[in-house]
């Protein structure tokens, strides 16, 4: 039996056999001599591998197509494009026939020159093409070496352990066969973090080492509470979770009673407590967890795993269901918030040297105008069917807000024109997420409706540490002490302006430190639904004044862990529901 240890971001355990993805398959394989009756062998191998690959794909491309509504699996016809090239496949065949050597390697070496050759073209869209062949080449070798590839050949159950996942990897996660997921790097806030979160699977990431401690098959335990992975558990390890599952499941079974009560103080202070969502199938989830209304629609994911982009009447759909459901909730719709760690095959964006601080979301967006307009007229149609508004990501001054709304205004007129409805008051509003915005708060105030702050950036931005890097999560700081100046600025600036301001980050997901915004007076918390009805439940036993206090108190600490010690103790005097806050 071993124990690792990671970072816990999805809550929950699971218990079964472990499936390790080994996505760093080499292409320098070396040769090993065949005998001549091994040469058939070796070819038929080949072609099996060939077969079993492409059935792989396209069952996925079923499944994306499925799963998202429409043709959108385009971007697995490129690969089997690529499996079907008779040039590639012969000279596979040549090389193993006349050389007399192992498929893997006269396969390895062909793709090699695959590689070389699409890298000198001067044509950008060939040279993207070389990711295309990357992949399936990887797929075509885990099926040579007889290793399950990707995890949607898991049949049953199964944990998933990988050194990375995408956010596009995991948004095809299928939760029927995977039970949960651990990866070696990755922040808690990276959003393959708040995937795990939306398919409410416990996961660990940042677990150093882990694709090699753990070998396939291997029973292992996920403590996505507490981030441990267990490996080969023994009896009495075995049945002590099995006791903590049951637990975990009572504790949220009492928890979803709170469904229907609103998020209120001891002294009747209400805020809203929304959800955070990405794919239009969370909302049972939402419903179900008692938020009222969605407060970030995280609408890119509407752009992924897919090679052409999704029209305005796709678009209209998507988002007048969501509002029609949520309805008389709100549906806050974040406009394509596309770059970071959420990459698009769809888009034809360059690879950059510091995405997160790139050519990306808003900014993206002012320049694509096509794209973005395509996604404004969408949400203006959507807006006469429920409680929508809309906010753009990554606002940095009042320039780009400037010429966000006028882009929006351009849509209100084309849409009058032609006389297609649309809400004409749909509020609109800023993400705070960059410094400069929240210390210009006071001018941003005086062009929007309301203001989310969006503290997973924020924080990221303020401390200068990449939210998707484990080796220096531990300066990813919620509560430090400029986190906490900012935000007070921005509550104040917008209530100034009489703006409504709420958070839509992961931070709030943590009760205590739900308690400190809501002292700090946030109107409006909006994020994962899973840890909604904990949050609510710290609300619900506090007053506000308390809060107001603890949030004074809390603003004259010097770091961010005395401050954590504070709060944490704090709600623990309160409630003793929260006995083991951290
Ligand atoms: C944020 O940055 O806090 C936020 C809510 O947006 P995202 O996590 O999608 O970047
Ligand atoms: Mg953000």
């Amino acid at each position: 039996m071993e124990q690792l240890k990671g970072i816990p971001v999805s809550p929950g355990i699971a218990i079964a056999e472990a499936f390790v993805l080994h996505s760093d398959v080499s292409f320098n394989i070396p040769p090993h001599p065949i005998a001549d009756e091994e040469v058939w062998k070796e070819m038929a191998r080949f072609e099996d591998a060939l077969t079993r690959t492409r059935a792989e794909i396209l069952g996925i491309r079923k499944k994306i197509s499925t799963q998202i509504g429409r043709e959108s699996s385009d971007i697995f016809n490129a690969h089997l494009m690529i499996l079907e090239d008779r040039t590639l496949i012969e000279d596979v065949i040549a090389i193993i026939k006349n050389k007399k050597v192992n498929c893997e390697h006269a396969f390895s070496s062909v793709i090699q020159r695959y590689f070389e050759a699409f890298s000198q073209i001067d044509d950008d869209y060939l040279k993207e093409r070389i990711a295309d062949i990357r992949d399936i080449g990887r797929r075509i070798l885990n099926n040579l070496y007889g290793q399950e590839g990707a995890f949607e050949k898991l049949n049953q159950g199964g944990i998933v352990i990988a050194h990375d996942l995408s956010p596009s990897d995991t948004a095809m996660i299928d939760k029927e066969k995977v039970l949960a997921f651990v990866t070696e790097i990755g922040g808690p806030t990276s959003h393959t973090a708040i995937l795990g979160r939306s398919l409410e699977i416990p996961a660990v990431v940042g677990m150093d080492g882990v694709t090699v401690r753990v070998k396939n098959a291997d029973m292992v335990i996920v403590d996505g509470n507490e981030g441990i992975l267990i490996v080969n558990p023994d009896e009495q390890t075995l049945e002590k979770y099995k006791q903590e599952t049951k637990r975990f499941i009572a504790l949220n079974t009492e928890l979803d009673k709170l469904q229907h009560l609103p998020a209120e103080t001891t002294d009747r202070h209400r805020i809203i407590l929304a959800a955070n969502i990405e794919f239009h199938d969370e909302i049972p989830s939402v419903i179900a967890h008692g938020a009222e209304g969605i407060g970030l629609y995280r609408t890119e994911y509407l752009y992924m795993n897919r090679t052409d982009l999704p029209t305005e009447e796709e678009q209209y759909r998507a988002y007048f269901q969501v509002a029609e459901k949520i309805a008389p909730h709100p549906v806050i719709l974040r406009t394509l918030d596309l770059g970071g760690d959420k990459f698009l095959s769809s888009l034809d964006v360059p690879h950059e040297m510091n995405p997160f601080l790139g050519w990306r979301a808003i900014r993206f967006c002012l320049t694509r105008v096509d794209v973005f307009k395509t996604q404004l007229r969408a949400i203006l149609r959507a807006s006469i069917h429920g409680n929508l508004k809309v906010m753009y990501p990554m606002i940095s001054n009042v320039e780009e807000l400037r010429k966000a709304n006028s882009i929006l205004e351009e849509c209100r007129q084309e849409l009058k024109k032609t006389g297609i409805p649309f809400d004409p008051n749909m509020e609109v509003g800023a993400m705070i997420e960059i410094p400069s915005a929240a210390i210009i708060s006071d001018i941003l105030a005086q062009h929007v409706n309301f203001f989310s702050i969006g503290t997973n950036d924020l924080i990221q931005y303020a401390l200068a540490v990449d939210r998707v890097n484990e080796k220096i999560a531990y300066l990813y700081e919620p509560t430090h002490p400029a986190i906490l100046q900012l935000i007070k600025r921005v509550v104040e600036s917008g209530h100034r302006h009489k703006r409504w301001v709420g958070s839509c980050g992961e931070m709030s997901g943590d009760p205590a430190v739900a308690v400190l915004l809501l002292g700090l007076e946030i109107d409006e918390i909006s994020t994962s639904p899973v840890v909604l009805p904990k949050v609510k439940k710290a609300i619900r036993a506090v007053s506000f004044k308390a809060a107001r206090d603890i949030a004074q108190k809390a603003m004259q600490f010097h770091t961010g862990s005395e401050v954590r010690d504070f709060i944490d103790g704090e709600l623990g005097r309160i409630s003793r529901d929260f006995p083991a806050a951290k």
